[in-house]
C-alpha cells in the first residue's frame, strides 16, 4: 500500500510550498490537483469554450494533455498543457476562476479522477488540494487541512504575483480570494471541507520552515 500525505485547505493558505517542500524532504511524488483543474480553465479559453457548457468542458478535460516537468535547475515544476509551457499564465487570479468555474462541474471532477489517482506511486505521494483527503484518497495514511486568515492568504498572494510582475491589488485580490473560497466551500460537489481524520495546522503569522517542520511531525520516518 503505497502512503499518500494529503493536504487540502483554502487558496493562499500556503498548500503549494510547503507541499512541494515536504514532497522533496521525503522524496516522494507530488501532486498540484489545482494545476490540473487550472489547466482545464486555461486549455478551455485557449479553444474559446463556454464555461457554462459542461458537455464542451468534459470533452475538453480528456482531450487536454497536461505535463508536469520539473526545471532541473531551480527544481521549479513548470506545467505543460497541449505541448505549450502555461506556468506564468496558469497562476494568474483569471485562470483561478476558471479553474473553480469548472471545478464545480461534477463530470469534470470524475474526469479528473484517474488522472489524479495515477500520482500515487513508489515511494509515496504528497497530494495538495481542495478534495485529496475526502474524495480522492480517503484512504490516505496522512491527512492535513492548512488554513491561515483571509487577510494573509491574500498577503501572500499579492507577493507572489508581484514577484512574478503581475499587476494586481491586495483589496481586489482579497476580495477574489474571497469570492472563489465560497465557491469552493458551498459547491456541491466535493466541498472544500477538512477530512474528518485531517490534523488542522493553521499557518496565519507562521514561516514556511515551521508550518513544513509541523507536516513533515506527522510521517513517521
Ligand atoms: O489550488 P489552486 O488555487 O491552484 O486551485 C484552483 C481551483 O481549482 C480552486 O479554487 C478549486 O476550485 C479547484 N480545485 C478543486 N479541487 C482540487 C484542486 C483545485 O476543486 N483538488
Amino acid at each position: 500500500n503505497i502512503p499518500v500525505l494529503t493536504i487540502d485547505g483554502p487558496s493562499g493558505s500556503g498548500k503549494g510550498t510547503v507541499s512541494r517542500l515536504v514532497a522533496q524532504k521525503l522524496g516522494w511524488h507530488y501532486l498540484d490537483s489545482g494545476a490540473l483543474y487550472r489547466a482545464v480553465g486555461v486549455a478551455a479559453g485557449w479553444g474559446d469554450i463556454d464555461l457554462a457548457d459542461p458537455s464542451a468542458l468534459v470533452r475538453c478535460t480528456f482531450d487536454t494533455a497536461i505535463e508536469f516537468i520539473e526545471d532541473p535547475e531551480t527544481r521549479e515544476l513548470r506545467v505543460v498543457v497541449n505541448g505549450v509551457d502555461a506556468t506564468d499564465e496558469l497562476r494568474t487570479e483569471t485562470a483561478g476562476a476558471a479553474a473553480s468555474a469548472i471545478a464545480a462541474i461534477p463530470e469534470v471532477r470524475a474526469a479528473l479522477k484517474d488522472r489524479q489517482r495515477a500520482f500515487r506511486r513508489p515511494p509515496g505521494l504528497v497530494a495538495d488540494g481542495r478534495d485529496m483527503g475526502t474524495v480522492i484518497f480517503p484512504d490516505a495514511s496522512f491527512k492535513v487541512f492548512l488554513t491561515a486568515s483571509a487577510d494573509e492568504r491574500a498577503e501572500r498572494r499579492y507577493k507572489q504575483l508581484k514577484d512574478k510582475g503581475v499587476s494586481v491589488t491586495f483589496d481586489g485580490l482579497l476580495r477574489e480570494i474571497l469570492a472563489r473560497d465560497a465557491r469552493d466551500a458551498n459547491r456541491a460537489v466535493a466541498p472544500l471541507r477538512p477530512a474528518d481524520d485531517a490534523v488542522h495546522i493553521d499557518t496565519t503569522g507562521q514561516g514556511i520552515d515551521e508550518v513544513v517542520q509541523r507536516v513533515l511531525a506527522i510521517v513517521p520516518a
